[in-house]
């Protein structure tokens, strides 16, 4: 005998299973087997530039406020060209991992870039 649960909505013990699906003849009611497991989302990282637009995983672009940067007396000057951003989850709001010549690669903040074209 297989030991299918009895109905959940009215109580019928004719239920049987179809597909990962437990059907009961009585009210047509159908439910998952396994209820819906939690699956591992993908994160999707939402990271927006300066103007608000939506950067993605290996884009171009340009610095729009001076940075200085722990360890360096320079700072990473407006207009500075980066390419091929790494979208990161966010470390204290710097959500991108660029590589700056002379700076190495670090996190930066999204907004304190814009997109190139
Ligand atoms: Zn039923």
């Amino acid at each position: 005998m297989d030991d299918f649960p009895k109905c959940i909505k009215c109580g019928s013990e004719y239920t049987y299973e179809v597909d990962g699906i437990y059907i009961c003849p009585d009210c047509a009611h159908e439910w998952p087997v396994h209820p819906k497991e939690e699956e591992e989302e993908e994160e999707i990282l939402v990271v927006k530039d300066a103007h608000g637009n939506l950067l993605q995983e290996g884009d171009s672009v340009t610095v729009v406020k001076d940075i200085s940067v722990k360890g360096y007396a320079n700072s990473i000057k407006v207009g500075v060209k980066i390419k091929n951003i790494h979208l990161v989850k966010p470390v204290n709001g710097h959500n991108i991992d660029v590589k700056i010549k002379g700076f190495g690669s670090l996190l930066l903040k999204s907004e304190l870039v814009k997109k190139s074209s």
